[in-house]
Protein backbone atom coordinates (compact mmCIF):
# COMPACT_ATOMS: atom_id res chain seq x y z
CA UNK A 1 0.00 0.00 0.00
CA UNK A 2 0.72 3.18 -0.97
CA UNK A 3 1.60 6.04 1.54
CA UNK A 4 -0.28 9.13 1.00
CA UNK A 5 2.30 11.58 2.59
CA UNK A 6 5.55 9.48 0.43
CA UNK A 7 6.80 11.04 -2.67
CA UNK A 8 6.07 9.48 -5.85
CA UNK A 9 8.25 10.32 -8.53
CA UNK A 10 8.35 8.81 -12.34
CA UNK A 11 11.40 9.98 -14.31
CA UNK A 12 12.21 12.76 -11.73
CA UNK A 13 9.10 14.21 -11.72
CA UNK A 14 6.95 14.50 -8.67
CA UNK A 15 3.35 13.50 -8.51
CA UNK A 16 1.93 15.40 -5.31
CA UNK A 17 -1.59 13.44 -3.95
CA UNK A 18 -4.60 14.64 -5.47
CA UNK A 19 -2.92 15.42 -9.21
CA UNK A 20 -3.02 14.18 -12.61
CA UNK A 21 -0.10 14.37 -14.32
CA UNK A 22 1.35 13.10 -17.80
CA UNK A 23 5.05 12.17 -17.83
CA UNK A 24 7.28 11.75 -21.09
CA UNK A 25 9.73 9.06 -20.12
CA UNK A 26 12.67 9.60 -22.43
CA UNK A 27 13.64 6.21 -23.70
CA UNK A 28 16.18 6.25 -26.66
CA UNK A 29 17.20 8.55 -29.92
CA UNK A 30 16.31 7.16 -33.21
CA UNK A 31 18.63 7.26 -36.09
CA UNK A 32 17.95 10.93 -36.94
CA UNK A 33 18.52 12.22 -33.17
CA UNK A 34 14.39 12.63 -32.55
CA UNK A 35 14.16 11.93 -29.17
CA UNK A 36 11.62 8.80 -28.07
CA UNK A 37 9.69 9.28 -24.97
CA UNK A 38 6.97 7.12 -23.86
CA UNK A 39 3.97 8.87 -22.68
CA UNK A 40 2.49 8.06 -19.26
CA UNK A 41 -0.63 9.48 -17.57
CA UNK A 42 -0.57 9.33 -13.90
CA UNK A 43 -3.60 9.98 -11.94
CA UNK A 44 -2.95 10.11 -7.75
CA UNK A 45 -5.85 10.33 -5.40
CA UNK A 46 -6.50 12.52 -2.76
CA UNK A 47 -6.36 8.87 -0.43
CA UNK A 48 -3.98 6.61 0.10
CA UNK A 49 -4.53 3.05 -2.26
CA UNK A 50 -3.29 0.34 -4.46
CA UNK A 51 -0.96 1.49 -7.22
CA UNK A 52 -2.48 0.20 -10.19
CA UNK A 53 -0.32 0.56 -13.67
CA UNK A 54 -2.10 -0.33 -17.24
CA UNK A 55 -0.17 -0.92 -20.34
CA UNK A 56 -1.45 -1.02 -24.17
CA UNK A 57 0.68 -1.83 -27.35
CA UNK A 58 3.74 -3.33 -25.95
CA UNK A 59 2.99 -5.31 -29.67
CA UNK A 60 3.12 -1.53 -31.16
CA UNK A 61 0.43 -3.25 -33.51
CA UNK A 62 -1.91 -4.17 -30.76
CA UNK A 63 -4.27 -0.84 -30.60
CA UNK A 64 -7.36 -2.26 -29.23
CA UNK A 65 -5.68 -1.20 -25.71
CA UNK A 66 -4.60 2.10 -26.27
CA UNK A 67 -8.18 3.71 -27.16
CA UNK A 68 -9.56 1.59 -23.98
CA UNK A 69 -7.17 3.60 -22.01
CA UNK A 70 -8.07 6.64 -23.84
CA UNK A 71 -11.51 6.20 -22.72
CA UNK A 72 -11.06 5.28 -19.19
CA UNK A 73 -8.76 8.33 -18.52
CA UNK A 74 -11.86 10.10 -19.88
CA UNK A 75 -14.26 8.34 -17.86
CA UNK A 76 -16.00 10.61 -14.89
CA UNK A 77 -15.15 8.36 -12.15
CA UNK A 78 -11.23 8.49 -12.64
CA UNK A 79 -10.71 11.21 -10.83
CA UNK A 80 -8.64 12.82 -7.84
CA UNK A 81 -11.27 10.81 -5.49
CA UNK A 82 -9.70 7.20 -6.13
CA UNK A 83 -8.34 5.73 -3.42
CA UNK A 84 -4.42 5.29 -4.60
CA UNK A 85 -2.51 6.16 -7.80
CA UNK A 86 -3.60 4.52 -11.88
CA UNK A 87 -0.21 4.79 -13.80
CA UNK A 88 -2.06 4.31 -17.45
CA UNK A 89 0.52 3.66 -20.28
CA UNK A 90 -1.56 3.89 -23.47
CA UNK A 91 1.34 3.08 -25.71
CA UNK A 92 4.46 1.07 -24.49
CA UNK A 93 5.66 0.07 -27.79
CA UNK A 94 6.12 3.70 -29.71
CA UNK A 95 7.80 2.83 -32.70
CA UNK A 96 5.90 -0.08 -33.71
CA UNK A 97 2.53 1.68 -32.65
CA UNK A 98 3.75 4.12 -34.91
CA UNK A 99 4.90 2.13 -37.68
CA UNK A 100 2.08 -0.65 -37.55
CA UNK A 101 4.06 -2.91 -36.07
CA UNK A 102 4.25 -5.29 -33.63
CA UNK A 103 8.10 -5.59 -32.89
CA UNK A 104 10.79 -3.00 -32.23
CA UNK A 105 12.74 -1.25 -34.89
CA UNK A 106 15.63 -4.26 -34.40
CA UNK A 107 12.71 -7.12 -35.31
CA UNK A 108 12.77 -7.97 -31.53
CA UNK A 109 9.76 -8.53 -29.37
CA UNK A 110 9.27 -5.95 -26.18
CA UNK A 111 6.85 -9.03 -24.79
CA UNK A 112 10.59 -10.99 -24.17
CA UNK A 113 12.77 -8.44 -23.49
CA UNK A 114 11.76 -8.10 -19.33
CA UNK A 115 12.68 -7.64 -17.14
CA UNK A 116 15.50 -5.74 -19.38
CA UNK A 117 19.08 -4.47 -18.25
CA UNK A 118 20.61 -0.78 -18.68
CA UNK A 119 23.62 -2.14 -21.20
CA UNK A 120 21.20 -4.50 -23.01
CA UNK A 121 19.37 -4.61 -26.49
CA UNK A 122 17.06 -1.39 -27.18
CA UNK A 123 14.07 -3.57 -26.01
CA UNK A 124 16.28 -4.57 -22.81
CA UNK A 125 16.49 -0.87 -22.40
CA UNK A 126 13.01 -0.08 -22.29
CA UNK A 127 11.90 -2.88 -21.02
CA UNK A 128 14.84 -1.70 -17.91
CA UNK A 129 12.76 1.42 -17.76
CA UNK A 130 9.79 0.57 -17.75
CA UNK A 131 10.94 -2.16 -14.16
CA UNK A 132 12.47 0.83 -12.47
CA UNK A 133 9.96 4.07 -12.91
CA UNK A 134 6.60 2.18 -12.81
CA UNK A 135 6.51 -1.80 -11.70
CA UNK A 136 8.52 -1.71 -9.34
CA UNK A 137 6.24 1.19 -7.76
CA UNK A 138 2.95 -0.38 -8.40
CA UNK A 139 1.29 -2.91 -6.22
CA UNK A 140 -1.13 -4.20 -9.37
CA UNK A 141 -1.42 -4.34 -13.05
CA UNK A 142 -3.10 -4.93 -16.18
CA UNK A 143 -1.65 -5.23 -19.56
CA UNK A 144 -4.16 -5.51 -22.66
CA UNK A 145 -3.34 -7.19 -25.85
CA UNK A 146 -5.11 -8.48 -29.15
CA UNK A 147 -4.59 -11.10 -31.34
CA UNK A 148 -1.52 -10.94 -33.48
CA UNK A 149 -1.90 -9.62 -37.30
CA UNK A 150 -4.44 -11.94 -38.73
CA UNK A 151 -6.09 -13.36 -35.65
CA UNK A 152 -8.41 -12.22 -33.57
CA UNK A 153 -9.71 -13.79 -30.00
CA UNK A 154 -12.32 -14.18 -27.80
CA UNK A 155 -12.17 -11.52 -25.04
CA UNK A 156 -10.06 -13.17 -21.84
CA UNK A 157 -8.18 -13.04 -19.03
CA UNK A 158 -4.95 -14.83 -19.45
CA UNK A 159 -3.35 -15.26 -15.58
CA UNK A 160 -1.41 -17.31 -13.27
CA UNK A 161 -4.09 -18.55 -11.01
CA UNK A 162 -1.40 -20.49 -8.56
CA UNK A 163 -1.21 -17.25 -7.17
CA UNK A 164 -4.73 -16.41 -5.19
CA UNK A 165 -4.21 -12.81 -5.19
CA UNK A 166 -3.88 -12.78 -9.18
CA UNK A 167 -7.07 -15.33 -9.11
CA UNK A 168 -9.13 -12.78 -7.18
CA UNK A 169 -8.26 -9.87 -9.38
CA UNK A 170 -8.91 -12.05 -12.74
CA UNK A 171 -12.43 -13.42 -11.53
CA UNK A 172 -12.83 -9.76 -10.13
CA UNK A 173 -12.36 -8.65 -14.29
CA UNK A 174 -15.35 -10.10 -14.67
CA UNK A 175 -15.29 -11.77 -19.06
CA UNK A 176 -16.38 -15.07 -18.80
CA UNK A 177 -13.34 -16.67 -19.74
CA UNK A 178 -9.87 -17.04 -17.56
CA UNK A 179 -7.20 -19.34 -19.22
CA UNK A 180 -4.94 -19.93 -16.55
CA UNK A 181 -1.87 -19.73 -17.90
CA UNK A 182 2.12 -19.91 -17.28
CA UNK A 183 3.84 -17.09 -17.47
CA UNK A 184 6.26 -17.38 -20.74
CA UNK A 185 10.25 -15.99 -20.36
CA UNK A 186 10.64 -12.61 -20.52
CA UNK A 187 7.21 -11.43 -20.58
CA UNK A 188 6.13 -8.57 -18.52
CA UNK A 189 3.40 -10.75 -16.68
CA UNK A 190 6.47 -13.18 -15.47
CA UNK A 191 8.71 -10.04 -14.31
CA UNK A 192 5.95 -8.50 -12.47
CA UNK A 193 5.04 -11.83 -11.36
CA UNK A 194 8.74 -11.94 -9.89
CA UNK A 195 8.53 -9.01 -8.07
CA UNK A 196 5.53 -10.12 -6.37
CA UNK A 197 3.07 -8.04 -8.44
CA UNK A 198 -0.06 -9.68 -9.37
CA UNK A 199 -1.31 -8.78 -12.96
CA UNK A 200 -3.54 -9.72 -15.71
CA UNK A 201 -2.90 -10.24 -19.48
CA UNK A 202 -6.52 -8.96 -21.42
CA UNK A 203 -6.96 -10.19 -24.77
CA UNK A 204 -9.31 -9.30 -27.26
CA UNK A 205 -9.66 -8.78 -30.64
CA UNK A 206 -7.73 -8.31 -33.83
CA UNK A 207 -4.10 -6.50 -34.19
CA UNK A 208 -4.59 -3.24 -36.13
CA UNK A 209 -8.34 -2.75 -35.23
CA UNK A 210 -10.59 -0.77 -32.88
CA UNK A 211 -13.35 -2.93 -32.03
CA UNK A 212 -16.31 -1.83 -29.96
CA UNK A 213 -16.94 -5.17 -28.00
CA UNK A 214 -13.46 -5.61 -27.16
CA UNK A 215 -12.81 -2.03 -25.90
CA UNK A 216 -16.07 -1.90 -23.73
CA UNK A 217 -15.52 -5.26 -21.97
CA UNK A 218 -11.65 -4.51 -21.24
CA UNK A 219 -12.88 -0.81 -19.98
CA UNK A 220 -15.74 -2.64 -17.73
CA UNK A 221 -13.15 -5.36 -16.59
CA UNK A 222 -10.57 -2.14 -15.44
CA UNK A 223 -13.51 -0.67 -13.84
CA UNK A 224 -14.14 -3.68 -12.34
CA UNK A 225 -10.81 -4.51 -11.25
CA UNK A 226 -10.29 -1.05 -9.52
CA UNK A 227 -13.72 -1.29 -7.50
CA UNK A 228 -12.45 -5.09 -5.99
CA UNK A 229 -9.12 -3.75 -5.24
CA UNK A 230 -10.94 -0.32 -3.57
CA UNK A 231 -9.98 2.37 -5.89
CA UNK A 232 -13.44 3.22 -6.88
CA UNK A 233 -16.36 2.88 -4.87
CA UNK A 234 -18.73 0.38 -6.72
CA UNK A 235 -21.71 1.43 -8.55
CA UNK A 236 -24.38 1.01 -6.56
CA UNK A 237 -26.76 -1.41 -9.07
CA UNK A 238 -24.07 -3.48 -9.06
CA UNK A 239 -23.80 -3.56 -5.87
CA UNK A 240 -26.78 -5.67 -5.39
CA UNK A 241 -26.32 -7.83 -8.56
CA UNK A 242 -25.46 -11.48 -7.90
CA UNK A 243 -22.05 -12.04 -9.26
CA UNK A 244 -21.33 -13.41 -12.50
CA UNK A 245 -19.89 -16.67 -13.64
CA UNK A 246 -16.23 -17.20 -14.96
CA UNK A 247 -14.77 -20.10 -15.96
CA UNK A 248 -11.13 -21.36 -16.15
CA UNK A 249 -9.72 -23.52 -19.06
CA UNK A 250 -6.66 -25.04 -17.41
CA UNK A 251 -5.76 -26.37 -21.18
CA UNK A 252 -6.09 -24.71 -24.65
CA UNK A 253 -5.20 -26.18 -28.05
CA UNK A 254 -4.19 -24.77 -32.09
CA UNK A 255 -5.71 -26.69 -35.19
CA UNK A 256 -3.38 -26.20 -37.76
CA UNK A 257 -4.15 -26.94 -41.44
CA UNK A 258 -3.77 -30.08 -42.48
CA UNK A 259 -2.89 -29.01 -46.44
CA UNK A 260 -2.01 -25.81 -47.95
CA UNK A 261 -5.21 -24.04 -49.55
CA UNK A 262 -7.76 -21.73 -48.66
CA UNK A 263 -10.03 -21.85 -45.96
CA UNK A 264 -13.88 -21.56 -45.70
CA UNK A 265 -14.56 -21.12 -41.51
CA UNK A 266 -17.77 -22.84 -40.43
CA UNK A 267 -17.80 -21.85 -36.90
CA UNK A 268 -17.37 -18.57 -34.80
CA UNK A 269 -15.49 -17.33 -32.32
CA UNK A 270 -16.96 -18.27 -28.66
CA UNK A 271 -18.51 -20.96 -30.44
CA UNK A 272 -18.66 -24.57 -28.75
CA UNK A 273 -17.11 -27.03 -30.67
CA UNK A 274 -17.25 -31.28 -30.16
CA UNK A 275 -14.80 -33.37 -30.83
CA UNK A 276 -14.25 -34.75 -34.32
CA UNK A 277 -16.94 -31.69 -35.50
CA UNK A 278 -15.98 -29.76 -38.65
CA UNK A 279 -14.66 -26.72 -38.43
CA UNK A 280 -13.62 -25.06 -41.67
CA UNK A 281 -12.77 -26.57 -45.55
CA UNK A 282 -9.28 -26.37 -47.02
CA UNK A 283 -9.67 -26.46 -50.66
CA UNK A 284 -7.55 -25.90 -53.46
CA UNK A 285 -8.81 -22.45 -55.99
CA UNK A 286 -10.38 -25.15 -58.38
CA UNK A 287 -12.21 -26.81 -56.06
CA UNK A 288 -10.59 -30.33 -57.02
CA UNK A 289 -9.48 -30.72 -53.42
CA UNK A 290 -11.25 -30.36 -50.63
CA UNK A 291 -10.19 -30.55 -47.05
CA UNK A 292 -12.02 -30.99 -43.79
CA UNK A 293 -10.25 -29.39 -40.56
CA UNK A 294 -12.01 -31.22 -37.70
CA UNK A 295 -11.48 -30.42 -34.01
CA UNK A 296 -9.98 -32.95 -31.71
CA UNK A 297 -11.47 -32.22 -28.64
CA UNK A 298 -14.57 -30.72 -27.04
CA UNK A 299 -14.38 -26.95 -26.11
CA UNK A 300 -14.81 -23.15 -26.93
CA UNK A 301 -12.62 -21.10 -29.60
CA UNK A 302 -11.19 -18.81 -28.13
CA UNK A 303 -8.82 -17.72 -31.05
CA UNK A 304 -8.72 -18.24 -34.89
CA UNK A 305 -7.01 -16.59 -37.96
CA UNK A 306 -9.06 -13.70 -40.04
CA UNK A 307 -6.44 -14.83 -43.15
CA UNK A 308 -8.03 -17.63 -45.15
CA UNK A 309 -4.97 -18.38 -47.49
CA UNK A 310 -3.16 -21.15 -45.27
CA UNK A 311 0.03 -23.09 -45.16
CA UNK A 312 0.10 -26.49 -44.12
CA UNK A 313 1.10 -26.08 -40.29
CA UNK A 314 -0.58 -22.94 -39.79
CA UNK A 315 -2.02 -22.04 -36.85
CA UNK A 316 -5.84 -22.09 -37.49
CA UNK A 317 -8.46 -22.79 -34.51
CA UNK A 318 -7.35 -21.98 -31.17
CA UNK A 319 -9.66 -24.03 -28.74
CA UNK A 320 -9.86 -23.72 -24.46
CA UNK A 321 -11.11 -27.13 -22.79
CA UNK A 322 -13.79 -26.37 -20.06
CA UNK A 323 -15.50 -28.67 -17.72
CA UNK A 324 -18.68 -27.67 -18.66
CA UNK A 325 -18.35 -26.26 -22.58
CA UNK A 326 -22.36 -25.80 -23.13
CA UNK A 327 -22.63 -23.37 -19.89
CA UNK A 328 -19.50 -21.06 -21.22
CA UNK A 329 -21.29 -20.98 -24.62
CA UNK A 330 -24.28 -19.88 -22.85
CA UNK A 331 -22.58 -17.60 -20.46
CA UNK A 332 -20.65 -15.69 -23.46
CA UNK A 333 -23.97 -15.44 -25.62
CA UNK A 334 -25.14 -13.29 -22.05
CA UNK A 335 -22.59 -10.97 -21.97
CA UNK A 336 -22.32 -10.53 -25.76
CA UNK A 337 -26.66 -9.29 -25.26
CA UNK A 338 -25.69 -7.16 -22.42
CA UNK A 339 -22.85 -5.53 -24.29
CA UNK A 340 -25.47 -5.06 -27.05
CA UNK A 341 -27.63 -3.17 -24.36
CA UNK A 342 -24.74 -1.08 -23.65
CA UNK A 343 -24.09 0.19 -27.33
CA UNK A 344 -26.88 2.76 -27.23
CA UNK A 345 -24.37 5.68 -26.03
ZN1 LIG B 1 0.29 -8.94 -27.70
Amino acid sequence: MEDPRGILEIAGKRIPPGKRMKIEIPIARLFDDTEMSMPVMVIRGRESGPVLFLSAAIHGDEINGVETIKRLLANKRINSKIKGTLIAMPIVNAYGFNSNSRYLPDRRDLNRCFPGSETGSLGGQIAHILMREIIEKSTHGIDLHTGAIHRTNLPQIRADLTDPETETLAKAFGVPVIIDSNTRDGSLRQAALEKGIPMLLFEGGEALRYEEKVIQTALMGILSVMESIGMIAPKERKRRKRPENVFIARTSYWVRAPHSGSLRVRVKLGAMVKEGQTLGVISDPYGSYMAKVKSHRTGIIIGMTMLPLLNQGDAMFHIAIFEDSEAVEERLEDFDDALDLNDGR
